[in-house]
């Protein structure tokens, strides 16, 4: 393994002091959501213990102090991201809360009965529903491009699905289901060429890799807060400037006006358009410490110690007879989606519980992926940059016992 220091880096986070069921907690559902570290607890509570009030509209100083930091954690995002500017960054409370946004304001605004919205086959149903309800809407059709049996997308068929009449692309960058890791500036080139605009869905890219919104090209990147180790009811739309101008709000309400009567009201400027109501103020700041945690850890690094993860846990796997990975894409992200011959993933989870080891068993929001793959759900153990080598034998230890006994 390259040196990374994960034994430091687990000090920071005071949850995986645990004990679960007497045993050390085996932390493995980072991609349902992920811990904590102390930058961002003390963030938090140094807010409410000391500079807490209501953003952008006080002149007394604890509201200065608030809003001040509120606008500097939106640079820190602005800058992680690299969007060109703060503009571009608009705070919602999630991934799912943005591509909702984008479906009812530039959904409703450009689409007419007849065009289309493309998918692929992977998506979670928070960048499934939102498309289905606005083709209600409006008439739109939605096109869904397929994936083999890897787990990846067939990119010719995709690019196939691509027409006169598609309107918008919308595509997972990384599936929380496979743990593909889709070629999304492919994807975009491809769209682009026909002038059609790219939403990417980041909510399990975001915390895995280094993203660069200008380098990629994309017109829209959704992603959560509580994937990116900070904390959860906070996420962010970035949109390319030109587009969110010409789009209309979306909620209606306080600081998103700049004027309003009876007869008529004047919008508010971006980014404050869409940012209707008081916000989630002292977790946006947390957010912002989160990205400050891991900037001095560096998400290359982060990426590669997690590459080296999924390695030795899928090479684990595959020694296991009579376990079946689904999801074997060629590029792919720190996720090992598997099932077991006899027994339900649902029991997996809860027998894994026993040994202090949180994995996730269902659907994973993706039920059209289960579908294809012909299970009703998988087990899941998704990681992230405090796991561990020796956590990962707990994981296996534990379900080769399960086998011995059940299987
Ligand atoms: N897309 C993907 C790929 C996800 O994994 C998730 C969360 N599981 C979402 C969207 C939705 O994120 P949130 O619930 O934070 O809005």
């Amino acid at each position: 393994m390259t040196h990374f220091p994960v034994e430091k880096i687990r000090l920071d986070f005071p949850i995986l002091e645990e004990k679960i069921r007497n045993k050390p907690l085996v932390y493995l559902d980072n991609a349902a959501s992920c811990q904590k570290p102390n930058a961002v607890i003390d963030t938090i509570s140094h807010v409410y213990r000391h500079d807490y009030a209501n953003v952008h509209r006080g002149v007394h100083t604890l509201s200065v102090r608030s809003t001040d930091k509120f606008e500097s954690a939106r640079e820190k995002i602005r800058a992680f991201i690299n969007a060109d500017s703060t503009k571009e960054i608009i705070i919602t409370k999630g991934t799912t809360e943005s591509i909702n946004l984008v479906a009812q304001t530039y959904g409703k605004a450009n689409l007419k009965p007849g065009d289309e919205i493309l998918i692929t086959a992977m998506e979670h149903h928070s960048n499934i529903v939102p498309w289905q309800m606005l083709c209600e809407q409006t008439g739109a059709i939605l096109k869904v491009a397929p994936i083999n049996q890897q787990g990846e997308l067939i990119v010719t068929e995709f690019e196939k699905l691509l027409g006169d009449k598609t309107r918008l692309v919308a595509v997972v960058h990384m599936s929380n289901a496979l743990g593909t890791i889709n070629p999304v500036k492919n994807i975009i080139d491809l769209a682009h060429s026909r002038s059609i605009p790219v939403l990417l869905d980041g909510a399990q890219a975001i915390p895995h890799m280094a993203v660069d919104v200008q380098a990629l090209d994309c017109d829209f990147y959704a992603f959560s807060g509580h994937k990116l180790y900070g904390p959860s009811g906070v996420g962010i739309l970035y949109g390319k400037r030109a587009l969110l101008e010409a789009m209309p709000p979306y909620q209606g309400g306080g600081d998103m006006i700049r004027k309003v009567t009876f007869e008529e009201t004047e919008y508010n400027s971006l980014p404050y358009k869409f940012e209707a109501g008081t916000p989630s103020i002292a977790d946006v700041i947390g957010l912002g410490a989160a990205i400050d945690y891991l900037n001095d850890i560096g998400m290359d690094a982060i990426a590669a110690y997690e590459a080296e993860l999924l390695d030795y846990a899928t090479e684990k796997a595959r020694q296991i007879k009579g376990l079946r990975i689904i999801g074997e894409a060629a590029e792919k992200g720190a996720i090992l989606s598997f099932v077991l011959d006899r027994i339900h993933p649902h029991d997996i989870g809860t027998m894994l519980d026993s040994l202090g080891v949180a994995i996730r068993a269902g659907h994973h929001c993706a039920m059209p992926v289960m579908d294809f793959y012909e299970v009703p759900a998988t087990a899941r153990a998704s990681f992230a940059m405090y796991n561990t080598q020796q956590e990962i034998d707990v994981l296996m230890n534990g379900i080769e016992s399960l086998i011995e006994v059940f299987g």
